[in-house]
């Protein structure tokens, strides 16, 4: 019952059948009371599409509306008198106008515009190229395989032997470009930077980058539906395709909360966790990989979007982790580096989901890396934009469709916040983290 799907209107593009966007609407819905709260599950059906949930006090929701819907949706909030703002007009010019910034492919070409956003072959075609462009520094990885039978690939950069790793993961979720992008424009930079501040955080560790850990969702993302969420798995049980791969991974899998929006078990979804724990090939085949680094793992790092949020374990439960205090201490230090360095003093919210959101979810990675790798040091960052009520009157807040041009100074929030993290954490000796205090 609960068929987030939205009607979707199709359209014959060049090459695929493109989802079209034409008309729908994104409504900012800021959230005051429980009553608001139960009102807005009347949107739990086709033709509605939560961008991001309605959560107590927190944060705004952001529900996509269909053109068919937009009347009975005014007439809904009418009245059950909750306001909101109307803050995309039309999606579909988003996505055009993203498409058209896209400039002129070039099947081989090496090095990417890093002021564009790219697709699965491009990213694959660039990775495939670094060790010949950069010799002795970079080792390419294929680091599991996706449901549709792409390799997840990535790179291992190192600069010096005997550095500890850093794992950084990119577009579990098809649709948030955003992660990709930033991991591209990482690896350049640590490859080409002379800047000393740069260098030093690179040479200082070894960077195990995958750009886009869902393949197969992303590059549908590029042919058929830039708003799909999931990977592209089918089942005899079901019509519905794919499963949330950030909801899959066996850490308090089947939990499913306290929270009214959230329908992990529906197949139809877009928060579903799949048949039963890893049941998905990405997640599994991924996390084998990370079993066989694991001893080397000192931060994992998962980039979403958005919102701007620096979360860290645990998304699954209330009790905070035996470590809470030390990964708040560092991770208070990005954010606070993150507002000093901009010009804007971009924000970012920092704590476990839980506290943040009041919002826990079971299956996700970065518990995953925590509780079954030990690892000491595990972060997720929804990126840019924010939800900040101001910015909205900027008219800065594009959803998961964020302009090419903010890939930039994204990446470079990024780096500092990882920058001032390892360095906090490299004040504390191993004996703090063996122990987990
Ligand atoms: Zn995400």
């Amino acid at each position: 019952m609960f068929y987030f799907i939205a009607l979707l209107v199709t359209t014959i593009g060049a090459d695929n059948i493109q989802t079209s966007y034409k008309n729908y609407k994104v409504f900012r819905i800021p959230i005051d009371s429980e009553e608001q709260l139960s009102y807005l599950q009347y949107f739990n059906e086709s033709g509605y599409q939560y961008w991001r949930y309605p959560t107590q006090g927190s944060h705004a929701a952001d529900l996509m509306v269909a053109p068919d819907k937009i009347k009975p949706f005014e007439e809904y909030m009418k009245t059950t008198q909750i306001s909101y703002t109307e803050y995309i007009k039309d999606v579909q010019s988003l996505i055009d106008k993203e498409m058209s910034s896209r400039g002129r492919r070039c099947l081989n070409m090496t090095d990417l515009p890093l002021d564009q956003y790219h697709d699965l072959g491009e990213i694959y075609r660039w990775l495939d190229n670094l060790p010949s462009r950069f010799p002795g520094k970079v080792e390419l990885i294929v680091a599991g395989h996706s449901f549709e039978g792409r390799d997840i690939r990535g790179v291992k950069l190192s600069f010096r032997p005997n550095n500890s790793a850093v794992v950084m993961e990119g577009g579990i979720h098809a649709r948030e470009w955003i992660g990709p992008a930033t991991i591209i424009t990482l690896v350049e930079w640590f490859l080409n930077s002379n800047q000393a501040a740069t260098r030093k955080v690179a040479d200082s560790y070894d960077w195990y980058m995958f750009p886009v850990i869902n393949p197969d969702g992303y590059e549908y993302t590029h042919t058929n539906d830039r708003l799909w969420r999931k990977t592209r798995s089918t089942s005899g049980t079901t019509n519905c395709v794919g499963a949330d791969l950030n909801r899959n991974w066996d850490i308090h899998w089947d939990y499913e909360g306290d929270y009214i929006f959230y329908h992990p078990r529906d197949p139809c979804n877009d928060v579903y966790r799949g048949s039963e724990p890893f049941s998905e090939v990405e997640a599994r085949t991924f996390a084998d990989y990370l079993k066989s680094v694991k001893d080397k793992i000192y931060f994992y790092i998962s980039l979403h979007s958005y919102g701007q949020y620096l979360f860290f374990p645990y998304t699954s439960r209330r009790e905070h982790q035996r470590n809470y205090n030390r990964s708040y201490t560092v991770g208070s230090k990005a954010i606070e580096a993150v507002q000093r360095s901009s010009e804007n003093s971009t924000h970012y919210r920092l704590g476990t989901s839980t506290d943040v959101l009041n919002l826990t979810l079971g299956g996700t990675s970065g518990d995953w890396v925590q509780d079954a790798l030990q690892v000491p040091y595990s972060f997720t960052f929804e990126l840019r934009p924010s939800d900040a009520w101001a910015q909205q009157m900027t008219g800065l807040i594009p959803g998961f469709i964020l302009p090419a041009n903010q890939i930039g100074i994204n990446s470079e929030e990024v780096l500092i916040a990882l920058t001032a993290m390892l360095e906090e954490a490299s004040k504390w000796n191993e004996t703090d983290i063996s122990k987990n205090e």
